[in-house]
């Protein structure tokens, strides 16, 4: 029987957990969640999830944190500095860190029509700040591989395509491709040194751990979280995902991603249930694959857990989110 630590950091999600069966359940788990802030075309990141997530971490210090985002470019004179107020201000507000999201280099098109890419020359006081201040830059650039595949194709992310057209990257000559989005992304890290750079999502490499080992091994200021990836992990072999993770201890953050953007308490009480219930059964999946060796389901893919050693598990859960977001 394993034995967990005290504490477990959820270091990637999105839930305003404001009612007491949300804390009962994190207590339960013993979870502290770390929010991550994306920031949406329309700004509404600051009023809901920016005010929230800063609100329950000031209010539960013990079960929540968080992570700010700052503002789409303008292409205009002095955003650059606005976006530097806010960040300064944000982390004296106590957020432990910045993202920048996958509108970056999907979405976001320069004024000569080309699309922005996340290693323009734009950004790089923005990263140059967070690197003097001595805090992390969590990156989701690019999307699974599944994302520029047929949603034919089998693939734990074909719901989330099929459901989100708009995200689905297939076919379209628009867009950069996955290889390219990851290759700015590796640029940023380079160019960088000194800035802690995690990658969302084991760093858009879910589909191959040997691919995501390569970028470890390349660059030492970058970790990763598994938020939202246990389906691609338990597709690949695991005695190879285990042996990732025991050569990687030190560099992957345990992590969920359960979007859950309306506050906990302003929902029914069935609803809340039910988003509860979610909740509980994603940290029941994740525990068990990576605690015990037992057949797990999780999103239509079934396999054996990896058993990872108690030490190894304290790293994943809890040291790691230490060392890499001060939490
Ligand atoms: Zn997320």
């Amino acid at each position: 029987m394993t034995r967990r630590p005290a504490t477990i950091i959820d270091a990637h999600n999105h839930v305003v957990g404001d009612h007491p069966d949300t804390l009962e359940l994190l207590a339960r788990h013993g979870v502290k969640v770390l929010n991550i802030c994306f920031a949406e075309a329309d700004g509404s990141w600051r009023t809901q999830m920016r005010e929230p997530y800063a609100r329950l971490s000031q209010r539960y210090p013990e079960r929540y944190a968080w992570c700010t985002s700052f503002d789409l470019p303008t292409f205009e004179d002095g955003y650059v500095e606005r976006v530097l107020e806010g960040l300064e201000r944000d982390l004296e507000a106590g957020a432990v860190a910045c993202k920048i999201w996958k509108n970056v280099g999907l979405e976001v098109r320069r004024p000569d029509g080309a699309m922005l890419l996340v290693d323009d020359a734009l950004f790089d006081p923005i990263f140059a700040y967070l690197t003097c201040v001595e805090k992390p830059l969590l990156m989701h650039v690019a999307e699974p591989i599944a994302c520029w595949r047929p949603v034919s194709e089998a693939s734990p992310h074909q719901v989330y395509y099929r459901d989100n057209p708009e995200w689905h990257m297939h076919g379209r000559t628009d867009v950069p491709s996955h290889e390219a989005l990851i290759a700015s992304r590796d640029r940023v890290v380079a160019r960088h040194p000194g800035l802690r750079v995690i990658g969302a999502h084991l760093g858009s490499l879910e589909h191959d751990v040997g691919a995501v080992a390569e970028r470890l091994e390349r660059y030492p200021n970058l970790a990763v979280d598994m938020s939202a990836r246990l389906a691609d992990l338990m597709t690949q072999d695991g005695d190879a995902v285990r042996a990732f993770f025991l050569r990687y201890r030190d560099r992957i953050l345990f992590g969920t991603d359960v979007v859950m953007r309306t506050p906990h308490a302003s929902l029914g009480a069935a609803e809340r249930a039910r988003q509860l219930a979610v909740l509980g059964r994603t940290y029941r999946d994740y525990f068990d694959y990576l605690e015990t060796d037992r057949v797990v389901q999780h999103k239509g893919v079934v396999a054996r857990g990896i058993a990872l050693p108690d030490d190894v598990l304290e790293q994943v859960y809890r040291a790691n989110a230490r060392a890499w977001y001060g939490l």
